[in-house]
């Protein structure tokens, strides 16, 4: 057989399936890359088959819909019964799980078909590494119901593995953490060129970011009884499944963003009167909610990782698949108890299918590595004030968007004033990931005035979009009156010349160099920022390091160092004769800071505001 290749013959369209529990996907060969297919921004379709009142079919997102309202005539999550002898009923009539499975298949090649200019014939199938060998088949069948030879099933971790290129790698071994609606996977894989090994393999097929829907879900009840005094109980199920899919919504929302609010209109009418159903969940308060959720699946990853017979800095690298992965808190615990920072470049959800379809391209004859995605190079982030080695530091530095990160990207992180009626803020952003802002590249910023006289701890919101062209938005945002600036910088991407980069940093540092404070870090300048950026990690606490001090003092101290910052901002676009004055008038700032005297240091505040003000225009 030394002259025979497996494969296809070469009008043969292969495609690779991810056939989930909650959504499945296509993908295949298209172009010069592996692409998973389907109608414009629906690439995922859920695992879902329903019958409407009618008794017409319903395939996807239209049998999601009415899953909560009509669940007698709608089926979900098949996948779990694969392999068993369980019928399935659907109106009036009986189906096997191979049968619904493969109406889901049919589904999925008439996508393909659409996007391919031809129907596929042959497929490759992704099924957990732990299902069973009658499971195994029970989805071939599913292939061949759907009209479609099945050239092979595909361990999930393995595929996840595969689109990440991990097989041209020598000997690794990865750890790939697949956390969807329903199931929790974790498995140890090994790889050697072409082989590749599941070597562990545990999980919880109860658990996944349904459950995470759940305890919003529930969270709704309470604040709704509190409220009106009212149980939503069965009896209200249009109200339930409002709130149903609006805790989905919340949950996503949280994954960027560090509030978000449940804004329900008229969803009862009790006694004649609608209710109305408005609530904010700081993201802080969510992850507290899901971590005992998020800690169990831990102990499946230690099981995972003693059945391999490895310690966790033994894995090379953790590739995260799944929905539910997108939960910030999810990398951050994974890496915090392994020291290994997870993969999350290729889409979560896609990552499978995508996997699928690189075997199923190379099994049409394609030389195929990896998925090519499009990720940011850098990190962005802003400058905060924080504490370091003991004294407060003005140029903390805190990634909102993380390099590696796929593009298009948005993030927002919270931030608080610093003093009671703070007026404005100076935004700083910077590419880089040094935890010193000064040692990363500035990009641009911009000072957000007209704050409402607030107590400090005004919550500011930075929020980041950064596209595919390289374009960045950043907006800062007065979360209690929607008060707003916000910046575009074009050219955010541009890799620094790091001789102009050093050049730039002396002629700063040498401007400045007379006026350091003593207590400052004696490698950076001595200038601050009037933010102080809250960790959005649930168990960050920051502590204030104001006490010991008359707060008077150190408002006023802030507010120098801030308006420091904002000078030494304009320094480059300004005259001669300003710029000599704005150094004067900051050494001036140093003097009156050095020798504690509030009475001068708030004249040349006012002072150097002033200029600032004319120059700026
Ligand atoms: P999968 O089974 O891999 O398709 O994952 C589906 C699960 O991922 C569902 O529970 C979704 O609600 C969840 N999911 C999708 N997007 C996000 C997101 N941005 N943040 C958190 N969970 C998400």
């Amino acid at each position: 057989m030394a002259d025979l290749k497996e494969g296809a013959a070469p009008n043969d369209i292969i495609v690779g399936i991810d056939l989930g529990t909650t959504n499945s996907e296509v993908a295949a060969y298209v172009g010069d890359r592996v692409r998973v297919l389907g109608p414009v921004d629906e690439k995922m379709l859920p695992s879902c088959v329903g019958l409407t009142p009618e008794g017409e079919l319903m395939i996807g997102q239209t049998a999601r819909n009415q899953q909560l309202l009509y669940p007698e005539r709608t089926i979900r999550s098949v996948k779990r019964k694969m392999g068993s002898t369980e019928s399935l009923v659907l109106g009036d009539r009986e189906y096997s799980p191979q049968e619904i499975s493969s109406l889901i298949l049919r589904e999925l090649i008439g996508w393909a078909e659409v996007a391919l200019g031809a129907k596929p014939t042959k497929a490759v199938i992704t099924v957990p590494a732990y299902f069973s060998d009658a499971q195994r088949q029970a989805t071939r069948e599913a292939g061949a119901l759907a009209g479609l030879e099945v050239l092979r099933i595909v361990n999930e971790p393995t595929a996840a593995a595969l689109a990440y290129g991990q097989s041209d790698q020598t000997h690794r071994k990865v750890m790939v953490y697949d956390l969807g609606g329903g199931t929790f996977d974790v498995s140890i894989v090994s790889i050697e060129e072409d082989v590749t090994e599941v070597l562990s393999s545990h999980g919880d097929n109860q658990l996944g970011g349904d459950d995470f829907d759940d305890l919003l879900f529930a969270r709704f009840l309470d604040v709704f009884r509190e409220k009106h005094g009212v149980e939503l109980d069965k009896g209200h199920a249009a109200a339930r499944a409002r709130l149903w899919w609006a805790a989905e919504d919340i949950k996503k929302r949280l994954s960027s963003e560090p509030f978000a609010t449940l804004r329900e209109e008229n969803l009862v009418t009790i006694d004649g009167e609608p209710r109305h159903l408005e609530y904010e969940i700081s993201q802080e308060d969510y992850e507290a909610m899901i971590r005992p959720l998020v800690e169990s699946t831990l102990d499946k990853v230690n099981q995972a990782l003693t059945d391999a017979g490895l310690r966790s800095n033994e894995v090379d690298d953790i590739v995260l698949v799944g929905g539910s992965t997108r939960t910030p808190m999810i990398a951050r615990i994974l890496e915090e108890r392994t020291g290994i920072k997870p993969h999350r470049e290729v889409d979560p959800d896609l990552c499978v299918a995508l996997g699928a379809g690189i075997l199923a391209s190379r099994l049409s004859g394609h030389e195929v590595e990896r998925v090519l995605v499009d990720v940011t190079p850098y990190s962005f982030g802003v400058s905060y004030l924080d504490e370091r080695g003991g004294v407060p530091y003005p140029h903390c530095y805190r990634a909102i968007i993380e390099r590696g990160t796929p593009l298009p990207v948005t993030r927002t992180k919270h931030f608080y004033t610093v003093y009671p009626n703070q007026e404005g803020v100076n935004v700083c952003v910077y590419q880089g990931d040094d935890p010193d802002a000064l040692r990363n590249i500035l990009v641009g910023d911009f000072y957000v005035e007209g704050l409402t006289p607030a107590a400090a701890q005004n919550v500011i919101l930075c929020q980041m979009r950064l596209d595919l062209d390289g374009i960045l938005q950043v907006t800062a945002i007065e979360k209690n009156t929607g008060l707003s600036k916000h910046i575009t910088i074009s050219n955010a991407m541009k890799e620094m010349d790091p001789e102009e980069l050093k050049k730039a940093r002396a002629r700063m540092e040498s401007l400045f160099a007379s006026n350091r404070s003593r207590a400052w870090d004696q490698d950076v300048d001595a200038l601050d920022v009037d933010v102080e950026f809250e960790d959005d990690d649930a168990d960050a606490d920051s502590e204030s390091t104001e006490a010991a001090v008359d707060p008077e003092w150190i408002q006023l101290v802030n507010q120098g160092r801030a308006i420091q910052e904002r000078a030494r901002l304009r320094l480059p676009s300004l005259n001669e004769d300003d710029k000599e004055e704005v150094i004067d008038l900051n050494g001036m700032i140093e003097k009156a800071i050095e020798e504690e005297d509030a009475g001068a240091l708030q004249e040349v505040i006012d002072e150097l505001r002033e200029l600032l003000f004319f120059v700026e225009g």
